[in-house]
């Protein structure tokens, strides 16, 4: 049976909560990569269980501190409680994450769900070894059409695993047609980004139409997530995104949606910004979603100063009573920091500003408490009363 024994100071996190063990409180280790394994103290006092990974730097992630575990029901069941937990949600629509790894106790595994394609990501030694039981687990509970394993995340290299797109069950259309809200979205589930829609956005786009009015302006739009539910409450939406592919999707999407106000223009939003200013341009309502600034500790700084420059500038671009909705999805930049640039933005814009909701990642996404990572996303809404 694979073994590993840990140090005092690796124990203690683990029983703070911590599903994560690094390489440097291992101490001994009898195992192969992606073993299941009993896991003690050097006491030999039993920790709990937790996949081995070979090359991480994250060498444990913690499944269980019980005593006992038996593998031949564990997966199953870790599956079930999850696919349960998303039925409870009552999601509107038909795509949504069905499992979120460390949050469902299930650490390296993603499982989205676009309509009845799923989409797996297995991401660490652990459950990239067992790809094919969790597919076929997939199909005896959810039955679906077919299942992509969309396999490129670079985090895949750090457990030494290779990056691979390939369909693992049945047939994956090239483009999946899924529903939010009442919007209809074809999504290219191999190519498009992330696993081909930004999932944990999908309250706060349905969040934002209850704010929308007026003149719209979505920042970062990527295949029109907010501006197209913004579409029906607001009088036009300018979509701003500087990938070409994205653009097309907009417009792609604006118009099998009957949305004429739509208008998706390719620009970087910096530029853009600063030209729809000096042009005067008014909005009464902006989002602004870019993609994570700090990807790492020492990228804060110039994440700090882009998130100040299009908060600023969304600012002086809003008209006294609009309405902004700002997210950043880096979790270096935590919601207190965040909350202070855009303090910060909104002083230099000489804007008075009320904080009228805070938001986070849809609830498929749950963080993990004891565990920061897990909270990345946050959405402020944001009203200017002067
Ligand atoms: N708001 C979207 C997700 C946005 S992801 C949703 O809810 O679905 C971030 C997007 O920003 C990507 O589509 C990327 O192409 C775009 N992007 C990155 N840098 C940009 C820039 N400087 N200007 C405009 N778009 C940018």
């Amino acid at each position: 049976m694979p073994h590993v024994t840990i140090s005092r100071r690796g124990a203690e996190r683990v029983r703070a909560g911590h599903p994560w063990v690094y390489q440097s409180d291992v101490v001994t280790a009898d195992a192969e990569p992606g073993d299941l394994v009993r896991v003690s103290t050097e006491q030999r006092r039993p920790v709990g269980w937790a996949l081995w990974s070979s090359s991480s730097q994250i060498s444990l992630r913690f499944v269980s501190t019980d005593r006992d575990l038996d593998e031949a029901t564990f997966w199953r069941d870790r599956l079930t409680a999850a696919l349960d937990y998303r039925r409870s949600l009552a999601i509107a629509g038909n795509a949504g994450r069905l499992v979120h790894g460390e949050a469902d106790r299930l650490p390296g595994l993603v499982v989205d769900r676009y309509g009845d394609v799923l989409v797996m990501q297995t991401l660490t030694q652990g459950t990239d070894r067992r790809l094919a039981d969790l597919a076929n687990t997939l199909v005896e509970l959810v039955a679906p059409r077919g299942i992509l394993a969309r396999n490129d995340p670079k985090v895949r290299r750090l457990e030494g695993l290779d990056e691979q797109v390939a369909v693992v069950f049945g047939e994956v259309p090239d483009l999946v047609e899924v529903t939010e809200g009442a919007i209809r979205h074809d999504v290219d589930v191999r190519h498009g980004q992330k696993t081909g829609l930004f999932l944990d956005q999908r309250e706060n786009h349905l969040a934002a139409a209850a704010y929308g009015h007026g003149r719209a302006l979505d920042g970062f739009s990527y295949h029109g997530g907010f501006a197209l539910q913004l579409a029906a409450a607001c009088e036009t939406v300018l979509a701003l995104d500087s990938s070409a592919p994205a653009v097309a999707a907009i417009a792609a999407n604006a118009k099998r949606n009957a949305l004429a106000n739509v208008e998706a223009r390719e620009a970087n939003v910096f530029d853009e910004l600063r030209e729809l200013e000096i042009a005067e341009q008014r909005f009464d309502t902006i989002v602004l979603d870019p993609p994570a600034f700090a990807r790492n500790k020492s990228a804060v700084p110039r994440a700090v100063a882009g998130y100040k420059e299009i908060n600023l500038r969304a600012f002086k671009l809003l008209e006294p009573g609009g309405c902004l909705i700002t997210c950043s999805c880096s979790y270096n930049v935590d919601e207190a920091l965040f909350q202070d640039i855009v303090l910060d933005a909104a002083r230099d814009a000489r804007a008075i500003v009320t904080l009228v909701e805070k938001r986070m990642q849809a609830r498929d996404h749950p963080i993990l408490l004891g565990v920061p990572e897990t909270h990345y996303l946050k959405c402020l809404v944001l009203r200017k009363i002067g």
